[in-house]
């Protein structure tokens, strides 16, 4: 495959590349202050044409291929602007499961950053088991009634509405009895309990309980019982570093690194650029294989196992060359910690190469 950018894969570059010159300064990129300022960050980048692009028209997106979205992340890192919001698992999750009215109602606000969403799964005692979740809907007429505990929720904070994974049957096997809704966060029931990250951040997580929160019956997404199927979906997406737009990145931080070496180049630091290398070109393998129409299935764990690696690498690269010195560089390496837990933990990953992949019996 050819890599280098067509006519107007070029114009669109250029064309970014101004507008992020002219945005230069405008918006935090690290810390409480870019959290705070993502929704306004996500709502520039779609107003001048640089976000959702590869979605569908229909919702406000531009159908255009995604190595659109490839440009802009490396754009995006080239410029050392603040990183695009990763929402293309929820968008493909709605895509797959919501209805054609869920669609028409929550895709475009999602797109164009009207509407901030958080995903509600994980629980004080369902992370990588979540399947034992035990927060409940319960039917009531029209509606259905939470009850439960959420944790480690990005965003919850700010945001408009909530996908939210809940126990609506106990009488079946548990990954049968869950299901999946759209739920409001401004309601009463619901109380926000802030986390704070080893790195300092307080605006990116936080816990969540709902204690009699409400949610429309018709704001189920999917059929009772089918949020397990959903819940794969979204994860096995949010697996994918060309989705998430890491690799530019870390290529970004590594030569940043590079430019602070003082003297000799730390072990670690050549190691990360080879790996950065490696996930760089790995990416476009799997852009080059989308474009072919080919999706991935459980190859997305091995895709998330090398993203945490390159990123832990880059991380322990930063701590050999400026140590504790510098603020933004020494929180990429307190923040490649959490690579390894987000979006399922490493061990999961490999549990799943292992028995999806190689077939061997986990
Ligand atoms: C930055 C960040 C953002 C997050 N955002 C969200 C979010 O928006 N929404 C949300 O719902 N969740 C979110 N999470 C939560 C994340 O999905 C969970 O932390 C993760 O799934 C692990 O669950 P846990 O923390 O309960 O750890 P546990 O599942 O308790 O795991 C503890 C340890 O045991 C190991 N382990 C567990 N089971 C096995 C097994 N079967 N085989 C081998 N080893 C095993 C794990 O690998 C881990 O090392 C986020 C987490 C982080 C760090």
């Amino acid at each position: 495959m050819d890599f280098r950018d067509s006519p107007d894969e070029a114009a669109f570059r250029e064309r970014l590349r101004g507008w992020l010159t002219e945005q230069k300064g405008k918006f935090p990129t690290s810390g409480d202050e870019y959290w705070a300022a993502q929704g306004d960050w996500h709502q520039a980048l779609y107003g001048a044409g640089f976000f959702g692009t590869s979605w569908p028209k229909e919702y406000g997106g531009q159908d255009l291929p995604p190595v659109y979205d490839v440009i802009v992340d490396e754009e995006i890192a080239k410029a050392g602007a603040p990183a695009r919001p990763s929402l293309g698992y929820l968008v493909v999750a709605f895509g797959h499961h919501g209805s054609k009215e869920m669609q028409q109602r929550f895709l475009p606000g999602m797109i164009n950053g009207t509407e901030r969403w958080c995903q509600g799964f994980s629980e004080p005692g369902a992370g990588s088991d979540l399947a034992s979740l035990t927060t409940t809907a319960t039917r009531e007429g029209d509606e259905y009634v939470i009850h439960g505990h959420k944790i480690w929720t990005s965003y919850s904070d700010v945001a408009d509405w909530c996908l939210l994974l809940a126990r609506t049957d106990k009488d079946v096997p548990k990954h049968r009895g869950i299901s999946a809704f759209i739920v409001s966060m401004h309601q009463p029931g619901i109380e926000q309990r802030p986390l704070k990250m080893i790195s300092g951040v307080t605006k990116e997580f936080g816990q969540v309980a709902f204690d009699g929160a409400r949610v429309p019956a018709d704001q189920m997404v999917g059929a009772p019982g089918d949020g397990w199927k959903i819940a794969m979906t979204v994860v096995s997406h949010e697996r994918e570093p060309s989705t998430l737009g890491f690799s530019a990145r870390y290529g970004k931080l590594v030569r940043q690194l590079a430019s602070r070496a003082d003297g000799a180049t730390p072990e670690e630091l050549s190691w990360a650029w080879v790996q950065t290398e490696m996930l760089r070109l790995h990416v476009r393998r799997r852009l080059s294989e989308q474009l072919d129409g080919i999706t991935h299935g459980p190859q997305g764990s091995l895709d998330k196992l090398l993203m945490t690696w390159v990123e832990q690498s880059v991380g322990h690269a930063a701590l050999a060359t400026v140590g504790t010195t510098d603020p933004e560089l020494f929180g990429a390496y307190m923040y490649s910690r959490a690579q390894s837990v987000m979006g399922g933990t490493s061990q999961i990953q490999k549990n799943i190469i292992a028995s999806r992949i190689l077939g061997l019996g986990v």
